[in-house]
């Protein structure tokens, strides 16, 4: 069993204060992405930033998707719908403190189809905690962006390479699934 991953597609992140003009390129994907995954019973896990003041991490960014206000929103297009999973963290592991391990292990998830920003920083820490915890991971290419070319390139490169990453596509990926018809828990 597969879940998605929607990691920090926020406000902050895609217009305000930690901007990524690329990162609006993939949200026609993510939707396509997303609303197919829903029609085939694949979970579907937002993995969003909510910093506290005190938060070591904000030593190296400064503030940005402070945890209630508007910029730790998701962007509204992507915005979760009921049966959707929310997670905060506040670092760049979505698996950090977070509860998502339990939670992929409760719905008997073994395959993680990793989205949304950075390519190369959170998209990939969550990569490595995923691939210490025996997670196969699979990253569609028009699913995740990152600030540059080379960043995003880089990243996609290194979970290709260190943590056996498939790198596909996201028509791909509806396709697989629709192919397979809907899941229904075990
Ligand atoms: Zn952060």
């Amino acid at each position: 069993m597969e879940a998605v991953l929607v990691i920090d597609m926020l406000r902050d992140f895609v217009s305000g204060r930690l901007q990524c003009e690329r990162a609006e390129r993939i949200i026609p994907n993510l939707l396509k992405l997303l609303s197919a995954a829903r029609r085939c019973g694949i979970p579907v896990i937002y993995l969003n930033d909510a910093h506290l003041p005190v938060d070591f991490e904000l030593r190296r960014w400064g503030e940005h998707a402070m945890r209630g206000t508007e910029g730790a929103e998701v962007v509204p297009e992507l915005g979760p719908v009921e049966g959707d999973y929310v997670l905060e963290k506040r670092t760049y592991s979505g698996f950090y403190e977070t509860g998502l391990d339990p939670l992929l292990r409760g719905l008997g998830v073994d395959t993680l189809v990793l989205t949304g920003i950075h390519t190369h920083l959170c998209v990939r820490h969550t990569a490595a905690d995923a691939f210490f915890r025996g997670y196969r991971i699979v990253v569609p290419r028009d699913g995740t962006e990152a600030f540059t070319e080379e960043a995003y390139r880089e990243g996609l490169r290194y979970m290709e390479e260190f943590y056996g990453a498939e790198v596909t596509e996201v028509d791909e990926l509806v396709k697989r699934w629709e192919e397979e018809g809907p899941k229904t828990f075990k």
